[in-house]
């Protein structure tokens, strides 16, 4: 035997991280790789600099709720029996100071650097041996186990652990190794692309819109139709190129090329009574200020601009003519023509098949003891902590089966 682990993961963001030292606590001799030079980059980026660490709305009895994927039933063991609440006792535990912002969101109340700072030490608590900066560049399978090429020599293990997450932010070291990995032992791998990422418009149809960059309102908004038809309620912002803010991210996440999203840019408004309203009175503001009332007055401004006959006053305007400026900014369809891409992506969804691995453990089913948690697996949360929450509890059910084996 070349070396003592019982385990190697590979990947220390927040699923390798959380796994190894779990793992460890638990009695398992685990060696902690990663080719960047430092931990946890997306941890120490995430939620503005503060780390939106979990979400106290989850039921993992819905998870579809909140996850998506081919199979968004898929996490709901590992989810169970690793909740928010026990993620959320750890950081209490470590006296991190948080706080709940919108819809359940939990943040750090300093900085990321706190969680980073809580894993380590939870792996430090687990005896974890850590190499970083280190390369593997390849795996091989035998009988007994697994041998691995790293930078810093040939490593035996009996398990591996593939916690190497997705393809957004390149820049800070994401790699498609996790699917290569997959396809080398045979595992099928869903079709990764970009989510929780901002939409882009073509250059003509988008120029009215291009002036209202950094504008930010709420609105509702839609994608798909019948049964695969989705809705989130959230803030939304206009961009240079396009549209972002937590709307979209979350919508992009479900949006599918070519179709439209519809958005509605006064959400419980009834615009057009209350510009009809606003006539029968013998208004004489110009459409636009009247407008302003009920969405930003920067939107008014752009909007009347598509059409000559919403550029005058309420009372010279027709019904029809008020009536279809309101269908319009309550029922805005439009086409995106793309992504920002893994430039600017939150998070890939797609990855290793889900029917290719355990949900109790998230071992392999064809490959005993190759293991994948966190992103590399094609679950995909929402925005609002349910990523990180994902790779808590995969990282957890996993460090359970490796101390079971
Ligand atoms: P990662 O945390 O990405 O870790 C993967 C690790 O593997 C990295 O350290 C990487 O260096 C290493 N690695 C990659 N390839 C190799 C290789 N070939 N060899 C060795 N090591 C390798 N989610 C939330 O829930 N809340 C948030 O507030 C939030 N904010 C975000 C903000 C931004 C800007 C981004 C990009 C993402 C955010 N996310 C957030 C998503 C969240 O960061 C990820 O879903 C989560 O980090 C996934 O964990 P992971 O361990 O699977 O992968």
């Amino acid at each position: 035997d070349l070396s003592p682990f019982d385990a190697v993961v590979i990947g220390a963001g927040a699923a390798g991280l959380f796994c190894a030292g779990q793992a460890g606590q638990l009695g398992v001799k685990v060696l902690l790789v990663d080719h960047a030079e430092k931990v946890a980059e997306k941890i120490r980026i995430s939620g503005g600099g503060r780390c939106n660490f979990t979400n106290r709305d989850l039921d993992p009895r819905a998870p579809h709720k909140h996850f998506l994927g081919d199979n968004p039933h898929f996490c709901r063991s590992a989810l169970a029996r690793y909740t928010p609440a026990d993620f959320l006792a750890l950081v209490q535990k470590h006296g991190i100071p948080f706080h709940e912002k919108h819809k359940g969101q939990l943040f750090g109340d300093e900085s990321s650097d706190d969680f980073i700072r809580m894993l380590l030490a939870e792996c430090e608590a687990g005896g974890v041996t850590h190499w970083q900066p280190c390369s593997v560049s390849a795996i091989a399978h035998d009988g007994e186990g697994y041998t691995l090429q790293t930078s810093r020599g040939a490593v035996r293990t009996r398990a591996v652990v593939i916690a190497t997450g997705g393809l957004s932010i390149p820049k800070i070291g994401a790699t498609d190794f996790g699917h290569r990995i997959a396809q080398q032992f045979g595992l099928r791998v869903v079709a990764p692309r970009p989510a929780l990422v901002p939409l882009t418009f073509d250059g003509a149809a988008w120029a009215p819109f291009a002036q209202l960059a950094g504008l930010a309102l709420p609105v509702r908004i839609e994608t798909g139709t019948k049964k695969e038809r989705v809705a989130f309620d959230e803030d939304l912002l206009f961009t240079h190129r396009g549209l972002s803010g937590p709307a979209v991210l979350q919508i992009s996440s479900y949006w599918k090329e070519g179709t439209p999203l519809r958005i509605d840019l006064a959400p419980g408004q009834d615009l057009a009574g209350e510009l009809l309203a606003a006539k029968a009175r013998g208004s004489r503001k110009l459409i636009a200020n009247e407008l302003a009332q009920w969405v930003p007055s920067r939107l008014a401004d752009a909007w009347v601009q598509q059409d000559a006959a919403w550029q005058r006053p309420v009372n010279e305007a027709s019904d029809k003519a008020l009536q279809q400026l309101a269908a319009r900014l309550s029922a805005w369809e439009l086409v995106p023509t793309g992504s920002e891409g893994y430039r600017k992506a939150e998070v890939t969804a797609g990855g290793v098949d889900t029917r290719e691995l355990s949900s109790q453990t998230l071992e392999a089913t064809k490959q005993p003891r190759l293991y994948f948690i966190g992103e590399v697996v094609d679950v995909t949360g929402w925005l609002g902590g349910y990523n990180f929450q994902w790779a808590w509890a995969s990282g957890h059910a996993c460090a359970q089966a490796l101390a079971a084996s």
